[in-house]
């Protein structure tokens, strides 16, 4: 058979001639995957608006020699609320940029990657406050980091390997974790974090992704918005790209 069927959800596209896109989408089953969306530039298409970004669909795609083609798109989420709302819209292309830059070659856990993208673009378009859809990206930074084995580094001093249990620490956007105060005097990390901070990464980090704990209750978008940006540093040193909408995400946040 050279049919097959999967869930994905659109993160990017580009004209492939007059009628045709090409639309690149991160799958349940295959990772990111490339696919032809045929006459969709043209009024009357049958893929219509469900070849948007940030829309996931369940698909039939043709297996071509070069490229894979859509056949048929049933539109599961579109993220309605995300829409209408600029912060929305820029969070949600920060989590599908990411997805982009890391999931080449991860056909393995592509459904544990394809259920977190889902589940942060969902919470995003759902969320009532800024802090929140910043949370819900947090959780996303962080679980993406550990399925691809980067996991930051919250419990023990990357130098010492003791917990740390003082007030104060540093965190090493370089190493991807924190370093005690004494390990600290040789390596001189410059980034001071409090323990309310890494207690807050960890809690986000640990609890599944729909659990709400009195973490999420408590922070101030303020904490939320450090850590957005601490993790980032440290996804940027290791993906060696610049995702384009962090700047505009750190202006909105101002
Ligand atoms: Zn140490």
């Amino acid at each position: 058979m050279n049919n097959y069927v999967t869930e994905a959800i659109n993160l990017k596209s580009y004209n492939l001639n007059d009628a045709d896109k090409i639309i690149v989408m991160y799958s349940k089953d295959n990772g990111l995957i490339k696919g032809v969306a045929k006459g969709i530039k043209k009024p009357k298409s049958k893929l219509g608006a469900r070849m948007d970004l940030l829309v996931a669909n369940s698909l039939q795609l043709l297996k071509g020699r070069s490229m894979d083609t859509i056949v048929q798109a049933q539109t599961v989420n579109n993220f309605k609320k995300t829409r209408e709302d600029i912060d929305k819209l820029m969070y949600s292309s920060y989590v599908s940029e990411l997805v982009v830059n890391f999931g080449e070659g991860t056909e393995a856990i592509s459904k544990d990657i394809y259920d977190l993208l889902y589940k942060a673009l969902n919470r995003i378009s759902l969320v009532e406050t800024k802090k929140d859809a910043l949370i819900a990206v947090i959780k996303f930074q962080l679980k993406l980091l550990l399925f691809m084995g980067f996991c930051v580094e919250l419990d023990t001093c990357l130098c010492c390997r003791e917990r740390v249990l003082d007030e104060e620490m540093f965190f090493s956007s370089q190493m991807g974790g924190i370093v005690c105060i004494e390990c600290n005097e040789h390596l001189g990390v410059k980034l001071k974090m409090h323990h309310k901070i890494r207690d807050f990464l960890e809690a986000m980090l640990q609890f599944d992704f729909d659990y709400e704990s009195d973490y999420d209750r408590k922070a101030t978008e303020k904490v939320c918005q450090v850590c957005f940006n601490l993790l980032d540093e440290y996804i940027k040193i290791h993906t060696n790209r610049k995702t384009k909408t962090t700047k505009v995400l750190q202006e909105l946040t101002v």
